[in-house]
């Protein structure tokens, strides 16, 4: 029988561009195919050839933003869960993938669950070998986003491990923030389809009722309203009372979330660009610094703060995971390569590793 086998092109090693081939009964199939962090990063694809499929675990940049190298890969369909597809350029042939349950994927086995970290985002169970899981991005302590932990067990699991050993708990990191949101006015930089309209909501339930959203986190806003399956049960009546209270950003006032996360594009450049010489308002980043991004450069010079807000696992929630599905191999994704140790010794008896190809 011929092995199976996952290819490790990007997003192992280093924090990159997710995409990783899946090489199984004859089959190729791709996961993710992004773009970045830093911004212009692409996965190197020269030279895989045609592929059967590509799979897309989530609609964040870093996963799905180098869907331009898919003329490259023979143009193979995508399958993205509806709220993914919804968002992807025109012309590219999607096929549905669900937000939660089994099904058929070119004749494998698949089980997805909810991965608690974007709309529409899923983690996904092959059932081939001992099994395989791809976690994509994923969090277990999102206020919005439902998480549903995989449970099946998977001999070889490729697990987003992008905070490495950090352990600090959400409220930790609302705690930071908190006094900045007392204080006011504050901008809030964060992806519209991502930690946007979760820390709106942590606002709203903070008691501020001056929240100010830029168009791509209102427009994300309705869209979680009006397609729920990515929600927490709980949420649902706050993101509606949010919907009404909260309120175009025009100048600076109140608490401002807006998009993109790093300043690069959208609403958040312009604001940058008007308010970065000025003292208010305070400008707090709260994901991945990328180097040569307006994040990385107002950090840096002081007139913006980075407090992180929790949308990766920490390592607590790793060695849970592992315990569940029991994985001989684990491949730790989306991580520096001096993270390997400190995972390594964590999730014992497992095997941790960042290098590929790996045999399923
Ligand atoms: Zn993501």
């Amino acid at each position: 029988m011929a092995s199976d086998s996952l290819r490790l092109i990007s997003g192992a090693g280093a924090k990159g561009p997710a995409c990783f081939v899946l090489e199984t009964a004859g089959k190729r199939i791709m996961l993710d195919l992004g773009e970045g962090p830093p911004p212009g990063a692409l996965p190197d694809v020269d030279g895989l050839g045609p592929l059967d499929a590509l799979v897309l675990s989530h609609g964040h940049k870093d996963h799905i933003g180098g869907l331009a190298l898919l003329q490259k890969l023979g143009n193979p369909p995508v399958y993205a869960t509806d709220i993914v597809a919804r968002d992807l350029p025109q012309g590219i042939e999607v096929r549905p993938l669900p937000v939660g349950g089994t099904g058929d994927l070119l004749g494998i086995n698949v089980t997805t669950g909810r991965n608690g970290h974007a709309p529409g985002g899923v983690w996904l169970h092959f059932k081939i070998g001992g099994g395989f899981l791809y976690t994509g991005d994923w969090s277990t302590e999102s206020i919005l986003y439902a998480y549903d932990p995989p449970a099946k067990p998977a001999a070889v699991a490729l697990v987003d491990c992008s905070y490495g050993t950090y352990e600090k708990t959400l409220g930790e990191c609302w705690g930071a923030i908190a006094p900045y949101v007392d204080r006011g006015p504050l901008l809030l930089p964060a992806p519209a389809n991502g930690r946007g309209p979760e820390l709106a909501l942590e606002i709203l339930r903070y008691g501020h009722t001056d929240i100010f959203l830029d168009d791509a986190t209102t427009k994300a806003l309705r869209q979680l309203v009006s397609d729920n399956a990515s929600l927490r049960a709980e949420a649902d009546d706050d993101m509606k009372a949010l919907m009404v209270s909260a309120k175009p950003i025009v100048r600076p006032r109140g608490i401002m979330v807006a998009a993109s996360a790093d300043g690069t594009s959208g609403a958040t450049k312009q604001f940058l660009e008007q308010w970065e010489h000025n003292t208010e308002p305070a400008i707090v980043f709260t994901g991945y610094r990328a180097p040569n991004t307006p994040a990385d450069r107002l950090i840096k010079s002081g007139r913006a703060q980075f407090l992180r807000w929790n949308v990766h696992p920490r390592l607590s929630d790793v060695v849970a995971l592992a315990q569940a599905v029991k994985p001989k191999t684990i491949i730790a994704a989306f991580c520096d390569r001096a993270q390997l140790l400190g995972l390594a010794e964590a999730l014992a008896p497992a095997r941790v590793t960042m290098d590929g190809p790996v045999v399923l």
